[in-house]
């Protein structure tokens, strides 16, 4: 079970691989869409690490909702409001339990990936951070009441993101390019995998 302090490690280590990885993520950015990805990240992250560490968020929900808001209020590409959206649906969903397991936060997460679909319409397969996202909140699902969910959610993620190099963007900056965006791994799924690899590295 996954409790406040584990969540608050999760935001922690999210703003740190976003900080490490910022670099790649605005190459991959560069190659299909504008450049800022990493920045757009980074500078949301370093928020969301800010608010935590003052103390604010009592429970595993509360900690994914004001992540969700500063991401919302401090990133201006079009991933703040989606991933902003992502986790404050999650944090919502979450209601006010004290402690998490695999099963219902996979529940949570499909709510928040689904409210992410309704905002952005998109849709698996069309090269954006759902390849990533979705098949890790399957992968949880499926794994929940065994050992390494966590871990087979950041796998799953990882393999999403690495398939949506052949795929051409349908939504997003990256669709302005047609088939000129095919060969070119998404920015988004990839931080996407991030996200999910920093779950599994708190809950470990
Ligand atoms: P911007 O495109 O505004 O510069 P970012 O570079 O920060 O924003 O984020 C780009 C990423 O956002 C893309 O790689 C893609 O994964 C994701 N994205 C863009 N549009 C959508 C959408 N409609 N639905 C889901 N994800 C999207
Ligand atoms: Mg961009
Ligand atoms: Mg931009």
């Amino acid at each position: 079970m996954l409790d406040t302090d584990a969540f608050r490690r999760w935001m922690a280590a999210a703003a740190a691989a976003v900080e490490r990885e910022a670099g790649h993520l605005t190459e991959l950015d560069a190659a299909i869409g504008d450049a800022d990805h990493g920045a757009n990240l980074r500078r949301g992250f370093t928020a969301v690490a800010a608010e935590l560490e003052k103390g604010a968020a009592d429970s595993p929900g509360a900690v994914l909702t004001l992540a969700g808001r500063q991401l919302i209020s401090t990133v201006g590409g079009a991933s703040g409001p989606l991933y902003g959206t992502l986790l404050r649906r999650t944090g919502k969903a979450l209601g006010d339990a004290g402690e998490v397991g695999p099963g219902q936060l996979a529940e949570a997460l499909g709510a928040g990936v689904a409210a992410v679909g309704q905002l952005g319409g998109a849709k698996v397969g069309d090269k954006t951070m759902l390849d990533a996202l979705e098949p890790a909140v399957a992968a949880l699902a499926r794994a929940a009441d065994g050992p390494g969910a966590y871990a087979a959610a950041a796998e799953a993620a990882a393999r999403g993101a690495a398939e949506t190099v052949p795929m051409r963007a349908r939504k997003g900056r990256a669709s302005y390019l047609g088939e000129r965006s095919e060969g070119h791994q998404d920015p988004g799924a990839t931080s996407a995998a991030l996200l999910l690899a920093a779950l599994a590295e708190a809950a470990g």
